[in-house]
C-alpha cells in the first residue's frame, strides 16, 4: 500500500504538467540511480531538417519511400520534397524500426535508411567521411547505392544541465541511447554531459541495455519519444514518455508522461518526490 501523503505529490505534479501514474512512482523515484535518455524527440527536438542532398533523385526516391512514414525523419524528407510523390508502381512498403524504409518501386528494391539498413540488403558503398553533425539518410534502388540526404536536428532547450541537475540530486550514472551514428551521439552527449551513450541501437539493443543494467542491480529510469521504443519503456523501472510527441502506445506504456516534452520536467519530478518522502516520513 502506498502512503497517503504520496497523493498529494501527484496533484503537485499534475499541475506542472507531469502525469504520474501512481504514488508508487514517486517512491520509485526517490530510488533511481541510473538515468537512460532516448536521443531522437526526448533530448532532441525530433525537427529535422534537410541540409543538403546528393542529387533531386535522390531526394525524390527518399519522398516515395518515405510518403506513408510518421518517423521525425520522412516529415523531414517530405518537407523538403514539397509535393506528392507518385503512388504507382509502389509496394510493399516496410518500416524497419531502427534501420529506415524498405520497399518495391517499378519492380526493383528501394531502400531509405541509415548505414545499418544497406549493410543488412548487402549494398556496396562509399560514404565520405563528414565532419559535420548531421543525421545520413542513404537512397540504395536496384541494389545500388545512390546517395545520401544530410538532416540536422537541434537540441532541446530543456536538455541542457540536465544531467548535471540530476548528478546533484544524487544519480550515479546518466545515459543516451540512439539508432543513430556515432558522430552525433558523442556530440550530443558531450554538450549535454551525459556520462555514457550507445549508438547504431536498433529497439531491442535499447531494451537489452536496460535490462542489463537492471540484472546489476541498477535502478533504471528510461525516457523515450515512444517511437520504437514503448517495450523500454514497460522494462525500465520507471518509464518516461513525452506526451506532446509520444505515441500512444509509449503513453500507455509509460509510468510518467512529461505533457510538455521537456526532459528539465523530471527535475521537478524529483523534487516534488524528495518533499513527499519527507511528508509521509
Ligand atoms: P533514436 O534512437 O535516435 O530515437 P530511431 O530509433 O527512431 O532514433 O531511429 C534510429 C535510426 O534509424 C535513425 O537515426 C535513422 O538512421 C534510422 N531510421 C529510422 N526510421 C527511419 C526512416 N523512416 N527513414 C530513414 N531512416 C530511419
Ligand atoms: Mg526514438
Amino acid at each position: 500500500s502506498v502512503p497517503l501523503g504520496y497523493f498529494g505529490g501527484l496533484g503537485t505534479a499534475s499541475r506542472k504538467g507531469i502525469l504520474i501514474k501512481g504514488g508508487n512512482y514517486l517512491e520509485a523515484l526517490n530510488n533511481t540511480d541510473t538515468f537512460v535518455f532516448d536521443k531522437t524527440g526526448t533530448l532532441t527536438k525530433g525537427n529535422f531538417s534537410v541540409e543538403s542532398y546528393s542529387s533531386d533523385e535522390v531526394l525524390e526516391l527518399a519522398a516515395l519511400a518515405e510518403q506513408h512514414s510518421t518517423h521525425p525523419i520522412a516529415r523531414a524528407v517530405m518537407e523538403a520534397y514539397g509535393k506528392a510523390p507518385g503512388l504507382h508502381d509502389l509496394s510493399g512498403v516496410e518500416e524497419i524500426p531502427g534501420c529506415g524504409i524498405k520497399c518495391v518501386y517499378r519492380d526493383k528494391e528501394l531502400l531509405a535508411g541509415n548505414e545499418k539498413l544497406l549493410r543488412t540488403f548487402g549494398i556496396e558503398h562509399s560514404i565520405p567521411a563528414t565532419t559535420g553533425e548531421t543525421t545520413l539518410i542513404h537512397i540504395a534502388y536496384d541494389g545500388r547505392f545512390k546517395g545520401t540526404i544530410n538532416i540536422r536536428d537541434e537540441i532541446k532547450p530543456s536538455s541542457i544541465g540536465l544531467s548535471a541537475k540530476l548528478k546533484a540530486l544524487g544519480a550515479k550514472k546518466t545515459v543516451m541511447l540512439t539508432g543513430d551514428r556515432a558522430a552525433i551521439a558523442k556530440s550530443v552527449a558531450e554538450e549535454l554531459e551525459i556520462d555514457e551513450y550507445r549508438s547504431e541501437l536498433l529497439p531491442e539493443d535499447k531494451l537489452s541495455y536496460v535490462e542489463a543494467m537492471t540484472a546489476q542491480g541498477r535502478k533504471v529510469l528510461f525516457a523515450g519519444d515512444g517511437i520504437n521504443d514503448a517495450p523500454v519503456l514497460a522494462g525500465a523501472h520507471i518509464g518516461v514518455a513525452m506526451g506532446g510527441l509520444g505515441s500512444d502506445a509509449a503513453i500507455e506504456a509509460a509510468d510518467i508522461v512529461l505533457m510538455t516534452d521537456e526532459p528539465s520536467k523530471l527535475i521537478d519530478a524529483m523534487h516534488i518526490a524528495r518533499k513527499t518522502r519527507k511528508i509521509v516520513l
